[in-house]
């Protein structure tokens, strides 16, 4: 007998969704991850003392759009979600304001601040909503080859649906300018569309900023106690079904034979069988785990991009400041703080030339405002997420550069909020290459492979792979962000696999 049903090689939010189904439903379940803790880019630890820091995503919102965390009851295993309302902080430096979770009291603000964008924005909402519906819906299962156009037709009932694809298939910047004349509003609304990678100008882009009417339904959270406890959550939840973790335990080979998966090899020599095999690592990295016979051309033309973002983590002594701040709303959403459409453009400049951004916007996230275990008494974490940077630079190397892109994050957030960096004690600098060498992002991608739609639905992460099973060799699967639908905290992935590998090993339609 097989030392497992379902061997479940690393341990990201994706793939320990897939274990939590999978042992849920009875099955032997392993789970191997090569970092000593569990969750990947979602995951938390005490690296400054009393100061808990996230290594990856900080924002919980898609991951709400999802049955997944009641599917698999994981308030029962701690998981406690704290409502982040406002949702985001908007300022250019000057002119703060505030997207609420109420979509109306969004409005309201916005039209007293900049009359007629309220009027703008309640449009806005209105117009796109059922397209959002749509997507989020699409997201939720396996990907077939015509999406866009099904989503083009599920975007709305009446009016110029021709209008509407040719939308759709814009940039987002022009589709923001279509509805905003104040580029106070317009620019944050773009800076967030930007988290996905691409960046206003690209074609096709729209739906990164169409998206945002579900903000609105989805919220912004924060698992108590950081990211990690999410991930936290669903390893109790694996164990609590009898499933087994082994962390720094790093998969070196996937074994096969006879066109069929048997079962993994560690890299300090152990092996473990099982009926099927699931990988939630980087394609590149599952694909590196194989006999080369078993790896298409196509799994090593995905595109994963050149880099993306920085973060500076930083511990401080005491809570952020604002210059026109408006205590606490200012700390507790996400801080879109841009100061004009140019700035992320030319951010985007200077990162095709191979150079890291001088004067980049920033998202900045301290949600010790809404979690005192955090931070000690008195103190603040404060994450500042920054784009684009390079993973290939066009000069020097991460090592000799990560200094100086690390006094320009400093100094962009001084704009918004002079005085912060004496109120450092401690800090984490993660650069593209960092993340590449500590959570196995390669080339620094967050979303694992480029989020663009040759790479979206069923092409991601090639056609024949799409269906979460990998071609050629039987009982192989593949989770995670290399996978439909793609980079973010949202499960979508490891359930949908789930749900492929259980009516594969079980013979029952899933309930
Ligand atoms: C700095 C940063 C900020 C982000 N901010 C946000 C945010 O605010 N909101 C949001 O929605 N998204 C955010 N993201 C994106 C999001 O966190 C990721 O896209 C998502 O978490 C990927 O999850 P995953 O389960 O697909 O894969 P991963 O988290 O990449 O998990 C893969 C796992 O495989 C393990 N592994 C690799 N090789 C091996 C091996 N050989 N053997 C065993 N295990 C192996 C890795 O250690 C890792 O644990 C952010 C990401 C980063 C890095």
């Amino acid at each position: 007998m097989p030392d497992f049903d379902l061997i479940v090689v690393g341990a990201g939010h994706n793939a320990l969704i897939t274990a939590a189904y999978a042992a849920r439903a009875g099955l032997r379940v392993g789970v191997f991850e090569r970092r000593h803790l569990v969750g990947g880019a979602v995951s938390t630890e005490e690296l400054v003392p009393g100061y808990r820091f996230d290594y990856g995503g900080s924002a919980h919102i898609l991951i709400r759009l999802t049955p997944v965390v009641e599917e698999l009851e994981l308030s029962r295993y701690g998981l406690r979600y704290l409502d982040l309302d406002p949702m985001f902080h908007c300022s250019d430096g000057e002119t703060p304001w505030f997207i609420h979770r109420d979509a109306a009291r969004t409005a309201d603000d916005l039209e007293r601040l900049f009359p007629g964008e309220g009027e703008a924005y309640t449009r806005f909402l209105n117009d796109w909503t059922p397209f959002a519906e749509a997507v989020s819906d699409l997201f939720m299962s396996a990907p077939g080859p015509l999406e866009l156009g099904r989503m083009a037709l599920a975007s709305g009932k009446g009016g110029d649906a021709g209008a509407r694809l040719r939308r759709i298939l814009r940039p987002y910047g022009e589709v923001s300018r279509e509805y905003f004349r104040e580029e106070r509003v317009r620019a944050p609304l773009n800076w967030m569309a930007a988290q996905s990678g691409p960046p206003p100008t690209d074609p096709i882009s729209a739906p990164f900023l169409l998206w945002h009417p579900l903000y609105h339904r989805g919220g912004v959270a924060r698992p108590r106690g950081g990211s990690g406890g999410l991930t936290r959550a669903l390893a109790r939840a694996i164990e609590a079904h009898g499933g087994q973790i082994f962390t720094n335990a790093p998969v070196r080979e996937i074994l096969v034979r006879g066109k069929r998966a048997q079962g993994v090899r560690l890299e300090g020599g152990d092996t473990y069988t099982a009926r099927a095999v699931v990988s939630g690592t980087h394609v590149l990295t599952t694909a590196a785990a194989l006999p080369p016979e078993h790896v298409p051309a196509a799994a090593r033309e995905v595109r994963v991009g050149n880099g993306f973002g920085f973060v500076l983590r930083l511990a401080l002594s005491s809570p952020v400041r604002y210059r026109h701040h408006t205590e606490p709303d200012s700390r507790v959403g996400m801080g879109l703080l841009i100061k004009n459409e140019r700035q992320l453009l030319k951010g985007y400049g200077e990162y095709l030339a191979g150079e890291p951004t001088t004067d980049p916007p920033l998202i900045a996230m301290s949600f010790s405002a809404v979690d005192d275990s955090l931070a000690p008494p008195g103190g603040e974490v404060l994450w500042l997420w920054a784009q684009y940077y390079p993973y290939e630079l066009s000069r020097g190397t991460w090592d000799t550069r990560a200094a100086e892109a690390r006094e320009n994050v400093l100094n962009a957030f001084e704009h918004y909020a002079p005085g912060t960096r004496d109120k450092i004690v401690g800090e984490l600098v993660q650069t593209p290459l960092w993340l590449e060498q500590h959570l196995g992002l390669h080339r620094g991608n967050v979303m694992h492979l480029e989020m663009t739609t040759d790479q979206m639905f069923a092409f991601r992460p090639w056609m024949q792979a799409s269906g979460y099973r990998w071609p050629g060799v039987r009982g192989l699967y593949l989770t995670g962000a290399s996978t439909h639908p793609g980079g973010g905290i949202m499960g979508a992935s490891g359930r949908t696999a789930a749900r492929v590998i259980l009516s594969d090993l079980t013979r029952r339609a899933w309930r």
